[in-house]
């Protein structure tokens, strides 16, 4: 039931949830805007979506995660065209009509942009073909970019499948596969990247010692994004920073799918400069949460 006050209700639903940024880092975004809004955490096991989803749909507005992002999609009136694209929602308006949208390409992108880096023409190599990798290489291609797509040997179906559907997308898009210990000999005939992208969650908390691509193949590309946010630097951006190369962690991708979700929900903009102090503070958070984090 909506409530009846003002106060609007949020929430995230996925399963498991465990530690989350999402109500923090909403509240945020609720409080930077000037606006009352609850976000809470719905945990929902994948066999009780279907009886629970009148429970999301009377919310004011919902963020999804795994397992839903496609589970959910059967039960909303319409889809965006970035949901229908990437076959994927994280973002729920409710109403008359509910409404799926994708705003993790929205975060990958303000991400890059903000640290100057266009998705445009460039030679962009994208580590693993899950969920995040499949709309990083999707979303590079639709900009022209030469884009190697390299995953350990059980993901090669998934990997060929996502190049089916770019190049059903796209029919000039250029779109390669490698297996991992296939990137430095590719380097060696074709030079390096102008992007590398982490995909893969090799770096996450508590491993973060191991790194997803060997240190000869960091060195060889021109700026390096990691997906993954907790630590806010990962031992990736570490050694890519040491050889002086350019960085973008996921905090930054994060906050702004989140603000995404904001002007989709309420029409509210925000000042980039707010936005570069609120992924301080989120990975502030996230390091003093997880303890040890960098
Ligand atoms: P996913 O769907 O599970 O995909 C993970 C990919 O990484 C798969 O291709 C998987 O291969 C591969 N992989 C897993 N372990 C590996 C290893 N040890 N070596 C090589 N490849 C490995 O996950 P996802 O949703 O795409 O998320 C990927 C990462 O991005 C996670 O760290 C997640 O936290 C992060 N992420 C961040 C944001 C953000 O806003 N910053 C948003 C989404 C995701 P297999 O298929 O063979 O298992």
């Amino acid at each position: 039931m909506k409530p009846s006050s003002k106060r609007r209700a949020f929430a995230l639903t996925g399963y498991p949830l465990g530690h989350t940024m999402s109500p923090p880092l909403h509240q945020r975004l609720f409080e930077m805007a000037g606006r009352e809004g609850e976000y809470q955490v719905l945990e929902i096991p994948p066999e009780e979506l279907s009886s629970r989803v009148e429970e999301l749909l009377a919310l004011d507005g919902f963020n999804v995660t795994i397992p839903h992002k496609l589970g959910i999609i059967p039960y909303l009136d319409e889809l965006s065209d970035s949901a229908r694209r990437y076959g994927a929602v994280n973002t729920v308006k409710c109403g008359e009509k509910s409404i799926g949208y994708n705003t993790d390409v929205d975060g990958f992108v303000r991400a890059l942009a903000e640290a100057g880096v266009e998705l445009k023409n460039k030679r962009v190599l994208v580590l693993g073909a899950g969920g995040a990798g499949r709309m990083m290489a999707i979303e590079s291609c639709l900009g022209g970019c030469d884009v190697v797509v390299a995953i350990r040997m059980s993901s090669v179906p998934r990997a060929e499948a996502l190049a089916a559907d770019i190049r059903a997308l796209r029919p000039d898009a250029k779109i390669r596969i490698c297996l991992m210990d296939e990137i430095l000999p590719l380097i060696g005939e074709e030079g390096g990247f102008d992007l590398l992208c982490n995909a893969t969650p090799v770096g996450m908390y508590p491993k973060t010692d191991a790194m997803p691509a060997q240190e000869e193949v960091i060195k060889a590309c021109g700026c390096v994004f990691d997906a993954i946010y907790n630590p806010g630097r990962t031992r990736l951006l570490e050694v890519a920073q040491r050889h002086g190369i350019p960085t973008v962690g996921g905090m930054s991708m994060l906050v702004w799918q989140a603000v995404a979700a904001h002007e989709i929900w309420d029409g509210d903009r925000y000042d980039p400069g707010d936005i570069q102090k609120l992924t301080e503070e989120m990975s502030q958070l996230v390091s003093l949460q997880f303890g040890g984090g960098k």
